[in-house]
């Protein structure tokens, strides 16, 4: 599979707005933002997609990712008025970059059902 865009991201070889990172994960802000906060949390680690993910060998990674979104969440203040992470997954689910990520949205309110 060719290298993606957030491999370049995280290696620092192409610029982006990052708002967190520690020796897991890397978050920064989504370059077409769709709510007022729009931060992509992705690990350091290659995993492509969702259905890559082995319970045992990733949970550490996950976890992480999602303590990551808190860390943002409350940093923008959108902690307690709420938000949404979601992570789109092959060609059905919407993905466009093959390297697993989560969307944090927030800072208006959402809506359901998503398109
Ligand atoms: P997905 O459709 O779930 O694969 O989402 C990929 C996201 O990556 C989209 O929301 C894009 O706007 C975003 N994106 C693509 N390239 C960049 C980039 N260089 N910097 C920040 N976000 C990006």
């Amino acid at each position: 599979m060719a290298e993606t865009i957030f491999l370049k991201i995280i290696r620092k070889e192409i610029p982006a707005k990052i708002e967190f990172e520690n020796e897991y994960v890397l978050a920064f802000h989504d370059i077409n933002p769709q709510a007022p906060v729009h931060v992509l949390i992705i690990p350091k680690q290659e995993i492509p997609r969702v259905t890559d993910l082995e319970p045992g060998e990733h949970a550490k990674i996950l976890a992480e990712m999602v303590s990551a979104a808190n860390i943002i969440a409350k940093k923008f203040g959108i902690d307690e008025s709420g938000f949404r992470l979601v992570m789109n997954c092959n060609a059905d689910g919407g993905q466009e970059v093959y390297h697993l990520h989560m969307h944090l949205l927030g800072g208006r309110k959402m809506t359901w059902p998503p398109g």
